[in-house]
């Protein structure tokens, strides 16, 4: 039996992680779970299984779980997500945060020696140095639970790793994916929040109509797998059935190929090194989808990719601004306070306003963070005075 820790369990993987946990109660067990403030979902995900340990974010709404469900250990905070991250019973941390939030808890679990199945790509892309420094000392697996990225540690399996030449991200392309730059002028939240192949939580979204999401995977790969940023490759398939590939030293291509469906990846990263049934998993059937197409894509038309990849290559702090920048740009367009074409600006506008650190510690990353939210906040006149 797999003890499992789930953080962000409400949200769309937390939830699919949840479904694939209730279809193999025989060998996992979800001890701990970690919520926002979506409370009503915690009490529903406890009426399907049982779960010892809760951390919420508010103290109010621990003191009412607490009262309603008395033989649980609840916790709230930072320091009840690092308490359930850390739990001597447990194996592995499943991290589905969304954002910076994720950062705290995986250093943690790692130093803990907890295994850890990673969605939370935040946490790589501004730490990728801190995490797998820790996760070499502490000898635990760093499991990818973004699809690309499993597919792409799928496809290494028994491979030598050093014979990579390339790595082949797919991307859907968004919901903005045929749309010029002047066509995206003044598009709605409604309109970026219809992604054509998957349904995933709003933020994540949102950043798959930028490309910031797959900006961000490209510095998750970088760390994920070890190559140079010269190595990622970004490529536009609307299919979305090939969920990325490898190009070996020899011009051998391997991918990984199967119906969109993140419950997959997931069970996948619990599973590792096996394989398990997918409950209702569909085939794939090829001769229905009939063609599978790609795309180079336009760094210019995506501007978010251009980006990230510049980041990542100067490296140090640099992609702690990108992601800070977009954290909050991302907030900021849902919420109705700025347009879509405005979040590549203002990230933009943070990168070149940043003096790189070389090799950030945690606390510094935290300050960066928090200067790169503030940039934005204040380019846009939300504190009341103008950058
Ligand atoms: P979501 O918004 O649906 O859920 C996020 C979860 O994190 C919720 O449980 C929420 O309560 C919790 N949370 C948010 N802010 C928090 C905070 N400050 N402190 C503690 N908990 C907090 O997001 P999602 O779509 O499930 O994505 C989660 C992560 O997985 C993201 O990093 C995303 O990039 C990654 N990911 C998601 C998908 C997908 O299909 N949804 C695919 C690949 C990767
Ligand atoms: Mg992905």
């Amino acid at each position: 039996m797999k003890n499992i820790t789930v953080l962000g369990v409400t949200g769309s993987i937390g939830m699919q992680t949840v479904d694939v946990v209730k279809n193999h109660s025989d060998r996992f067990k979800i001890k701990a779970m970690s919520a926002g403030f979506n409370i009503a979902k915690v009490e529903e995900i406890l009426e399907m299984i049982d779960v010892e340990y809760i951390c919420v974010v508010n103290k109010e709404d621990a003191t009412y779980l607490q009262k309603k469900y008395p033989h649980k250990y609840i916790y709230h905070g930072t320091e009840g997500l690092i308490k359930i991250a850390t739990l001597s019973e447990v194996d592995i941390v499943l991290n589905a945060i969304v954002g910076f939030a994720g950062l705290l808890p995986t250093i943690e679990a790692i130093k803990a020696k907890k295994d850890i199945a990673l969605a939370n790509k935040e946490t790589l892309v501004v730490a990728g140095h801190i995490i797998t420094k820790l996760v070499k000392e502490n000898n635990v697996k760093l499991l990818p639970v973004d699809s690309e990225h499993s597919a792409i540690f799928q496809s290494l399996n028994g491979e030598n790793r050093k014979q990579i030449k390339k790595i082949i991200l797919t991307a859907s392309g968004g919901s903005f994916r045929d749309k010029s730059c002047e066509e995206l002028v003044g598009v709605s939240v409604q309109e970026a929040l219809n992604h054509p192949n998957w349904s995933m939580g709003a933020k994540i979204t949102i950043d798959s109509a930028t490309l910031f999401n797959k900006g961000l995977e490209v510095i998750e790969a970088k760390w994920l797998f070890d190559v140079s940023y010269d190595q990622i490759e970004v490529l536009i398939h609307p299919e979305s059935i090939i969920h990325s590939m490898v190009e070996f030293v020899d011009t051998s291509v391997i991918g990984q190929l199967g119906n969109p469906d993140m419950r997959l990846p997931i069970q996948y990263a619990l599973t590792y090194p096996e394989r398990d049934v997918l409950a209702g998993g569909a085939s794939l059937d090829l001769a229905k989808i009939a063609a599978l197409t790609f795309k180079k894509p336009d760094f210019k038309r995506f501007r978010a990719l251009a980006l990230a990849y510049q980041a990542g290559r100067e490296g140090g702090s640099k992609p702690c601004v990108l992601n800070g920048a977009n954290e909050q740009a991302n907030e900021l367009f849902r919420n109705g306070k700025i347009e879509f074409l405005q979040i590549e600006e203002l990230v933009e506008k943070a990168l070149s306003c940043h003096q790189t650190i070389k090799e950030p510690t945690l606390q510094q990353l935290i300050e960066v963070d928090a200067w790169a939210r503030d940039f934005v906040l204040k380019e846009i006149g939300e504190d009341g005075c103008k950058h």
